[in-house]
């Protein structure tokens, strides 16, 4: 009997970041590195925006790569903010376009207060992030970070993010984010898939309580990123119990932000057999098959 050709050629990379909000490569580049890195299937996974999929789509064509078009979704549980990866859903859903554009503006406003209360310190002006920020862009501590380097007051962007921009050192403000629970209906009421991103950062106990989780999935929860650098081992233990109690599929990501992270692409990648039940399970957006447009 012969084998079933593999409907994904090559490893599966289902969260990455693009200017589009904080990532250092324009939507077209990241699609190019992921060819470049071998990828055969890459999701565009920017924060609270779809801005990058028109470009992300074009290269997909132009690289032959199969591309997921997505979004990270910020949401917040209590104090906790939970990021809420959505994939194929459709981009011109009116409630999750109001609240994704709600998300951005809230983001402004409070970067605009955290640069006010480290202007008191430093020498940082809004100018310098709006230097660091492409137009139309999902503004984030990133960016504030970028100028904080440009300015010479720290070295790196991670260097940024343990020092001026922890929420230790006094400046950090949070922002407007939805509950999860919305997150996911209002992704899932737009025909998309939503999944956890890196829920286990911590120990078992700072995993999201089991039946705020089960919340989740009735309304539509499908998998978690269980595979991220981030997840700590208890974290991905826990995670691995959850997923089997609910029958959750497993997925794995590199969170690629270019040269603004460390995380490589194709650092952690995610089965074929979860992205065909991923992608028969959304209603809201196709995939880019780039390499099959170019063989027809
Ligand atoms: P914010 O959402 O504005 O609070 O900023 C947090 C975001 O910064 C997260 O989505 C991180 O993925 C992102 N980020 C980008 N580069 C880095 C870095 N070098 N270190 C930590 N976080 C980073
Ligand atoms: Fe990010
Ligand atoms: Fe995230
Ligand atoms: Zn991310």
């Amino acid at each position: 009997m012969s084998e079933a050709a593999p409907l994904f050629r090559g490893s599966i990379d289902l969260h990455t970041h693009s200017s589009a909000s904080d990532g250092t490569e324009t939507p077209y580049n990241v699609v190019r590195s992921a060819s470049e890195a071998g990828l055969g299937t890459l999701a565009i996974t920017d924060h609270d925006s779809t801005a990058g999929w028109p470009t992300a789509s074009e290269a997909a064509r132009d690289y032959e790569l199969t591309l997921i078009p997505g979004m990270e979704l910020s949401t917040r549980l209590d104090h906790v903010s939970v990021h809420l990866l959505s994939y194929l859903f459709d981009p011109t859903n009116a409630a999750l376009l109001a609240e994704t554009e709600t998300i951005r503006d809230a983001r402004l406003t409070r970067a605009r207060q955290i640069v006010e209360r480290i202007g008191v310190d430093y020498d940082l002006t809004w100018a310098d992030v709006v230097a660091q920020t492409r137009p139309g862009a999902t503004v984030g501590r990133p960016h504030i970070a970028d100028a904080l380097v440009a300015k010479g007051f720290t070295p790196t962007r991670s260097d940024a993010f343990q020092g001026i921009l922890h929420w230790r050192a006094g400046y950090f403000q949070p922002h407007y984010a939805p509950t999860p629970l919305r997150g996911v209906e209002l992704v899932v009421a737009a025909g998309g898939v939503p999944v956890l991103a890196h829920p286990g950062t911590g120990s078992r106990e700072r995993v999201m309580p089991e039946r705020r989780l089960a919340e989740l999935v009735d309304a539509g929860l499908f998998g978690l990123e269980i595979e991220h650098r981030q997840n700590t081992v208890e974290g991905k233990e826990r995670l691995h119990e959850l997923a089997a109690k609910f029958g959750l599929a497993i997925t794995g990501s590199s969170d690629y932000h270019g040269e603004g992270k460390p995380n490589r692409l194709g650092e952690n990648t995610t089965s074929p057999a979860v992205l065909e039940r991923l992608i028969d399970r959304a209603s809201g957006w196709a995939p880019v098959y780039g390499a099959v447009t170019r063989s027809l």
